[in-house]
């Protein structure tokens, strides 16, 4: 059975769609084959809001977590139209957490306008996955989908002065990778009023 909800950590974390605008280098879907631990991301079919609400319950059981993370095998904000009726169920499962997005951060060039203030109305917190402060590096650590190659990095930058625009807890970060300058991140990070995180690569 292909996980919607799991727990990590301190976090209860979702997988709600797969579909992705990138096909990013360092993504665990590749190099672990959709797997993680004990679970298989690759869905058959995207679970509608009923089935992830329901799927959230199940995963947390009597838990309360510190917060609840869209992350998953793909770019949540495809579920965009989803997301009031998502976010009110999962305040109501687990009241007082705080809702994150791991984002691309594409989401408002998918949408073809910008999407951070629809977003603050709904969560707390963006964590945008830069990765580098170098618009042809972005590109070739991305493979970003045709439609996303042109205005891509600077989308990105965009939605990421938007987040922190709209009153997000705004985090820019970055997967340690050879050749990738993370101090320039930071500096860039800062530069957009975001905060800046580094993890390691797999
Ligand atoms: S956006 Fe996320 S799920 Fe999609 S390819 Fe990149 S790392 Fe993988």
């Amino acid at each position: 059975m292909p996980t919607v909800a799991y727990p990590f950590k301190k976090g209860l974390y979702l997988n709600i769609t797969n579909r992705c605008p990138t096909a990013c280098r360092f993504c665990i879907k590749r190099i672990l084959k959709w797997r993680f631990e004990r679970w298989d991301f690759r869905l058959r079919g995207e679970p509608t809001t009923a089935q992830i609400l329901a799927a959230s319950a199940a995963a947390a059981g009597r838990r309360s977590f510190a917060e609840v993370v869209f992350c998953g095998y793909g770019e949540s904000t495809y579920r965009l139209p989803d997301l009031p009726e998502l976010c009110r169920g999962l305040r109501r499962q687990q009241a007082g957490a705080r809702l994150r997005l791991n984002t691309i951060g594409l989401g408002s060039l998918i949408w073809g306008r910008d999407i951070a203030p629809e977003l603050a109305g709904l969560i707390d917190a963006a964590a945008v996955s830069l990765n580098t402060a170098d618009p042809e590096q972005w590109l070739a650590i991305h493979t970003p989908l045709k439609p996303f190659r042109a205005r891509g990095y600077e989308s990105v930058l965009g939605f990421i002065r938007s987040c922190v625009a709209a009153g997000l807890e705004t985090t820019v970060t970055a997967v340690k990778l050879p050749g990738t300058d993370l101090p320039a991140v930071r500096r860039l990070a800062s530069s957009l009023g975001a905060s800046f995180r580094s993890r390691p690569a797999l």
